[in-house]
């Protein structure tokens, strides 16, 4: 791969579009910034619905070109691998430019980048098992089968904050299984997916298999999931976003699958070794700064244990290292976008205002060698919380938890559910039973039992309620990204004439 951090510092960056980089054709671009100093770091083409038609055009004629339609399932299962080790070969770089795009820990990009080889192998060994079935059926000499074929062109629009790994757990099986991909990156990161452009290329995928259009939601994004030519659509975002593109491809009857927002609950029981408990809250809603959708970010403690708690939670945060994302020693990096940290503060002191008292964090950093114009937040713990402040209620995508008490089971189901979302929750305690029936009335997609964050491609997940649909991830996805088609073939040689069958 050529491209790196320093080729991409004050570049344009191109469309990739049917197996080339080209210029937008209104020759507009915008700025890309860098969230460790709010400075400009690159410019990105602003593609508009010209652009998008292109894309989706090359896109379409890869889906019918027989060098794709008609490859073999063994030969694309080994493209998809070619791609992995392509990946692997460059996880480093990869890793460097989004960290530098999106601000997110380098260390965590390289756990990402270096796992991502492994979920493409995954998908690969899908390309070959993924079968139709044969069906019985009321007559003789009648052969009934379901094929399973690919869906056409899908349309992936995918966030900022981890843009890379998000995108493979359903770029992979798209390409294993023969579709063809347009690609809408955030234009607040979209560096590391114009990279993997690069490497599809070298891949020697045939030109238009994967497009990638940059620019603004509003413009590219709209353009896209108004088109008639995509098939599906894949979406990775806020819930608001998610609802006016699901209303966009209703207009033309194609299928959605919605990672949306969270506003996940994190309970821990009396029961547990407190320590535990703290590393797994403060990991699962400080980690990324908060930008990630499962964040746990509503926090609800037993009452035996809510005072030891809270003591443990704020020791544990103040040791917590705010700095550059790229120093081995940090813990946590800038917000990715300046109106990320705008939107925590809002949230910080509308919670202040409704009651809850800031325990921990609640301020930027004043660190030396830390740009001030950098997007940093201390990570925040806020008590005294109540499950109708709009800080417990809105997703936030930052690093900042609230902390309640419960009573007993039936208070702590009822609090864990009393929310517009249902993407992920956590649950710590010894008795089994107990985290059973949690997991059992818990309306979320996901359930981690003394653990949190802990993910796995080869597993489905994906929402409930505002949190979306559809799933990504294990042989499930392999089903939201085919169809069937059901044919009926009959083999007695001998077609009836039609019109021989009489009411007695
Ligand atoms: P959005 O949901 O608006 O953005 C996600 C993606 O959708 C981006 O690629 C964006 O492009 C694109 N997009 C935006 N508007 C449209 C549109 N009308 N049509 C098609 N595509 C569109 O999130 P934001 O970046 O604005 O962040 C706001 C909040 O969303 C965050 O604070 C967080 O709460 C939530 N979020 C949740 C994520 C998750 O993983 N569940 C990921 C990202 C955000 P562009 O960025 O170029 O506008």
């Amino acid at each position: 791969m050529k491209t790196t951090v320093s080729s991409i510092e004050g570049s344009r960056q191109g469309l990739f579009i049917n197996g080339e980089f080209v210029a937008p054709k209104n020759g507009n671009y915008i700025a890309s910034y860098d969230p460790t100093t709010g400075e400009r770091w690159y410019d990105l083409a602003e593609a508009d619905a010209d652009d998008v038609a292109a894309a989706v055009a090359a896109a379409n004629a890869a889906f019918r070109n027989p060098a794709w339609r008609r490859m073999t399932q063994t030969d694309r299962g080994a493209l998809v691998r070619k791609l992995a080790e392509l990946v692997r070969a460059n996880a480093d770089t990869l890793a460097e430019i989004e960290t530098r795009d999106n601000g997110k820990l380098l260390k965590e990009t390289w756990a990402q980048m270096r796992s991502m080889p492994d979920s493409y192998h995954y998908f690969a060994g899908m390309a070959d098992k993924l079968q139709g079935d044969t069906i019985p059926i009321n007559r003789a000499d009648t052969l009934n089968i379901n094929l399973r074929e690919p869906l056409g062109v899908v349309g992936m629009i995918t966030p900022w904050n981890s843009p890379l790994m998000l995108l493979t757990g359903t770029l992979a099986p798209c390409l294993a299984i023969g579709n063809t991909v347009v690609i809408k990156p955030s234009e607040h990161a979209t560096a590391s997916t114009l990279a993997l452009a690069e490497l599809i290329h070298e891949a020697g995928f045939p030109a238009g298999v994967v497009n990638v259009v940059t620019g603004t939601g509003k413009s590219a994004g709209e353009a896209l999931t108004r088109h008639p030519g995509v098939a599906k659509y894949v979406f990775t975002g806020s819930t608001a976003t998610g609802r006016r593109i699901a209303g966009n491809a209703a207009q033309n009857l194609v299928p959605c699958s919605m990672e949306l927002g969270g506003k996940s609950p994190h309970v821990v029981f009396g029961d547990v070794e407190i320590e535990h408990a703290v590393n797994g809250v403060v990991s699962g809603v400080f980690a990324a700064a908060g930008q990630t959708c499962v964040a746990g970010s509503r926090c609800f403690v037993e009452a035996s244990i809510y005072d030891k708690f809270i003591d443990a939670l704020i020791a544990r945060t103040a040791r917590i290292r705010v700095g550059l994302p790229t120093v081995d020693d940090t813990d946590i990096g800038p917000l990715a976008l300046a109106d990320q940290l705008s939107k925590v503060e809002g949230y910080v002191a509308s919670g202040v205002k409704e009651g809850a008292k800031v325990a921990a964090g609640g301020r930027r950093p004043q660190k030396e060698g830390l740009s001030s114009g950098g997007w940093y937040y201390e990570p925040t713990v806020m008590v005294d919380a109540q499950n109708d402040m709009g800080f417990m209620r809105d997703e936030i995508f930052g690093p900042v938890v609230g902390v309640m008490p419960f009573r007993d089971e039936a208070e702590m189901i009822a609090l864990a559910n009393d929310s517009h979302y249902g993407l992920a929750s956590g649950i710590w305690t010894k008795d089994i039973d107990r985290a059973l029936r949690f997991a059992n009335q818990i309306e979320a997609g996901t359930v981690w039992v003394n653990t949190y964050r802990s993910a796995s491609f080869m597993s489905a997940n994906g929402g409930f309620k505002e949190s979306g649909y559809g799933r990504r991830g294990g042989f499930e996805v392999m089903h939201e990204f085919s169809r069937l088609k059901n044919v009926i073939i009959d083999y007695s040689g001998a077609m009836q004439d039609p019109f021989v069958i009489r009411l007695k």
